[in-house]
This record gives structure tokens, sequence and C-alpha cells, in this order.
């Protein structure tokens, strides 16, 4: 799976050289992020960090994730309207773990006085390894789905052209022109752009419900600056503003600020350290109301871990996507073995099998936003202590991919230059919109590489370990 320039990467001035201009060509580029030290003002900017080189991707698995999109697109969507499977699957999770619990509160809250919303608008990334196969033939295993604030659409969106350009510099321009086009920031803001036609008031706004912390403001203003090129309003509003000025009319319109609200974009909501007792009231508010909510709290709770282990379950695909062959199979296709901790006989022997053979599997919690899995011995310890309490009940197990590590240069701000051994994981951007039964738009909206060095486990580029990417296709 090597791309065509390990033979560039040992020529250590050619890439100084290379690497300094990538830097000026990614702050011209805007592929942006505020820095840590100043978070939420734009007065000192800093470049988001990238790999040097794009990084091999093989050609047959990049189209195999692209052409399962419009299927996960289909299941995730028919899981949000199965309250029975939602119900059943996470029962055991809302028993112990306290976040699940509460959206799964609001969720049957909002079920039992009536849905409002009657245009559904779902922005997923499917993310994928490659696993190296005891042959060594690559295969496409999900990682896992994100239903809600997935980012990083809009500055890789800007990454392309910064890569061609260092292709260039290097000698490589036949490659170069190989790139594959991409550009999730519009995908994703023409979703939207249907959502909010869908719901019919010309006057109404796009609000971005944002975080109060705004490190990744400019990979978000890539999406809203799609939408003001076509005439959409777009206000951005943290929770604590939708609880201190939002509020609902007769109709359940969403307003705030006066204005009325046609589709909350979430960037925020995923983890609980988002929700203080008044935040929970605000996203209560929002979910009741008419407004479209991108994702509604349904969908949210399909891409939660525990869903997804419960999809692997022979026959569970089918039942949720009947008459659907062939989307269940390539959507089949893509699982690693993922197994059930609920208390009783199954989970006490896939407890007994990861304590005994902790490097073949990553034990993961029902959280977002990278850093939180747990591996190896690490993995061994805590099983080991909880694998008779019903906290075992909170986590999952998965087995662990392998890919093949190949070489890049990860660029950074004040990191010195060092080559990495590094491997990538590849992110496909699905969108669709619903009204009422109605499937208006279900597309694949680009897609998101990032890479990181071999020695982290764990976390993605807001947490500061992988680096946004290229695929280059072999
Ligand atoms: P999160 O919701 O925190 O992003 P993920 O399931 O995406 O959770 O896991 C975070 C990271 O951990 C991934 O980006 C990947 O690098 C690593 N990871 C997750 N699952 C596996 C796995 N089965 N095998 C190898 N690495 C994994
Ligand atoms: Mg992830």
């Amino acid at each position: 799976m090597a791309a065509p320039w390990e033979d560039v990467l040992r020529e250590e001035a050619a890439v100084r050289e290379a690497a300094r201009l990538a830097v000026d060509a990614a702050l011209l580029a805007g592929v942006l992020m505020r820095t840590e030290e100043e978070p939420n003002a734009s007065e000192v900017v800093n470049y988001a960090p990238f790999t040097l080189l794009p990084s091999a991707v093989p050609s047959a698995l990049f189209e195999q994730a692209y052409a399962v999109q419009q299927d996960f697109n289909l299941l995730v969507d028919a899981i949000s309207q199965n309250r029975e499977f939602l119900e059943h699957t996470l029962a055991s999770t809302i028993k112990v773990d306290d976040f699940t619990a509460r959206l799964f509160r609001i969720y049957t809250q909002v079920l039992e006085e009536g849905l409002a919303q009657s245009v559904f608008l779902g922005i997923n990334r499917s993310d994928y390894m490659f696993d190296c196969g005891a042959d060594g033939t690559p295969a496409l295993k999900q990682i896992e789905i994100n239903t809600i604030a997935a980012s990083f659409g809009g500055l890789t969106s800007r990454t392309l052209a910064v890569h061609r350009q260092v292709l260039k510099v290097l000698g490589k321009a036949e490659e170069a022109s190989r790139l594959v086009p991409n550009n999730p920031s519009q995908g994703l803001a023409l979703g939207i752009v249907k959502a909010w036609e869908l719901y019919g008031s010309q006057s109404a706004v796009v609000m971005f419900l944002v975080e109060e912390v705004q490190r990744n403001i400019f990979d978000q203003r890539c999406v809203e600056n799609e939408l003001w090129n076509r005439n959409i309003r777009v206000i951005r509003k943290r929770f604590r503003d939708v609880f201190e000025k939002g509020s609902l009319d007769d109709a359940r319109r969403l307003y705030i600020d006066g204005q009325e609200v046609a589709v909350v974009y979430y960037r925020e909501g995923y983890v609980p350290q988002n929700y203080d007792p008044q935040n929970w009231e605000a996203r209560l508010l929002l979910e009741r109301s008419r407004a479209v909510k991108c994702p509604d709290i349904a969908t949210q709770l399909a891409g939660t871990k525990k869903v997804q282990q419960e999809l692997t379950r022979p026959g569970t695909l089918e039942r949720l996507l009947p008459g659907r062959a062939a989307s269940v199979a390539r959507i089949r296709a893509t699982f690693a073995g993922l197994y059930s901790l609920d208390l009783g006989e199954e989970g006490d022997k896939v407890a007994a099998k990861a304590i005994a053979a902790p490097d073949c599997f990553v034990l993961k919690p029902q959280r977002e936003g990278g850093g939180n899995n747990l591996y190896g011995e690490e993995l061994r310890h805590v099983l080991e202590k909880i694998k008779d309490s019903p906290e075992r009940t909170s986590y999952i197990l998965m087995d662990k991919i392998k890919p093949q590590p190949s070489k890049n240069y990860l660029l950074r701000p004040h990191s010195p230059l060092k080559i990495s051994e590094c491997i990538s994981e590849l992110g496909i951007f699905g969108v669709y919109v619903r009204q009422g039964k109605e499937m208006m738009m279900n597309k694949s909206a680009g897609h998101l590489l990032r890479t990181k060095a071999i020695e982290h486990a764990d976390g993605g580029v807001a947490a500061g370990v992988a680096v946004l990417d290229t695929p280059y296709l072999v």
C-alpha cells in the first residue's frame, strides 16, 4: 500500500523546504484552527495539523466505502424511527450510563408529547480503517459512525489544494493531478439547504449550536459560508443562549432573539461535559420544537456504540432494512467483530476472552470525541475490576483493527519535523433529508482522511493526536 514517494521522504533538505511551503499553503488555503491559548479569539490563529504528503489508500476500499454510504444513511434513519429497537437495545446501557439515560429520557418525553418536527436532516460520517488480514490483504472495517457533530468536513475541503501543491514541488505533478476532488463542506451545506427549503419559511434562519470553547470554528465557517452564499441566514448560539432566549409558540415553532429557526445544526451536545441542568433544559426545548434538528435526539441515540454492537447480531440488519438484501450485505461486509458485555453468560465469556488476549480487542464506553477507549494492559485491568459488576454493561468490546503502517511527516505547530510510522482512518460523510416518510435526499458528501502516529492508540484531530490527510488511491 506504499505511496510512490517513499524515495522523497528520505531527502531531508527537500522535505524541509516542502514542509515550510506546505504550512504557508495551508494558512493561505484556510486550513486553520484557533490556538489552545486563545480558543475563543481569531486574532492569533494557526494551521490545523496535517500530513506533509497524502497517504496511500487502496482504491477498491475507497470505492467500497463510498458505495455503502447511502446504505448507512438509510440504516441510521431507520433506527431513528424504530422506538422498539432503541428501547430494547439501550435498556441495559441506560441502567448504568447516566448520559445515555438522560438523552433517552428526552427521546421518550418528546415522543410522548408527539413530534412537531416533520422534516429530518442527517449528517453523519462513517469511519473506517484498513484491516490487514493474515495474507496481507487489506479489508475495509468500520470503526464507528458519527451521527452528531461529525467534524472536519470544512477543513478537509481545503487540505486537498495544499497536498496538490506539495506534490508538485516535490516533482510529483502527475500524481498531484490524480488526487480525488473533495468538498464535504458544500455537500453538507446542500443537505442543510434542502431541509431549510422543506421547512418552508423564507425568513427563518439556520442555527449552529456551538460549544463554549470554539477552537475549530473555521471548520464550521466553511459550511456556514456555503449557506450565506445561497442567501440563507446563519446564527451561532450556545445552549446557554437557547436557555435564556429561546421559546416556542403555539405551533412549537422555535424562536430565538425574535428570529424563527428552521434548522438546528448541532456542533455540540455529544458529551456529558456539554451539559449542565440549564443546557439539558435547552436541549429539551430544541427537541420539542418543530425546527429540523441535525440530528434529532433519536438519530443521536442511533449513533451510540451500544447500537453499533447490536447491529452485528444475526438478523438485526434484516429486520431494520426489510427488503434491502443488497444494502444489508454491503453494510455487513464492513463490520468488525463487536461483542456485548451485558451481564450473563454471553458477556462473561466475552470478558474472559478479552482478559486473556487484551491486545486483540478495544474496550469502548458510550462516549464520543476520542481518547475514551481502553487498550492492552489497561483494558485487562479495567475489565478484571468490573467483570462481575453492572458497570461492565456500560462498555462494548470490539476486535482491534490492525492496519499496515506507512511513513509520513506530521506537521503540527511548534513540533519538530520528524518522520513517523503512521496509520490512517478514512471517513465518508453522508447526508440525507426525509419529509414524513419520504426520503428527499440521500447522498455521500465527500471524505476525510485522518492519520496518526502508531504510538497513539486513540484520539482524533481535535484531541491533538490525528492530523488531516488526503487519500492517494493505489
Ligand atoms: P470516538 O467516538 O471517541 O471517536 P472511536 O470508536 O472512533 O470513538 O474510537 C476512537 C479512535 O480509537 C479511533 O479513531 C481509532 O483510532 C481507535 N479505534 C477505535 N476502534 C478501534 C478498533 N476496533 N481497532 C483499532 N483502533 C480503534
Ligand atoms: Mg471516532
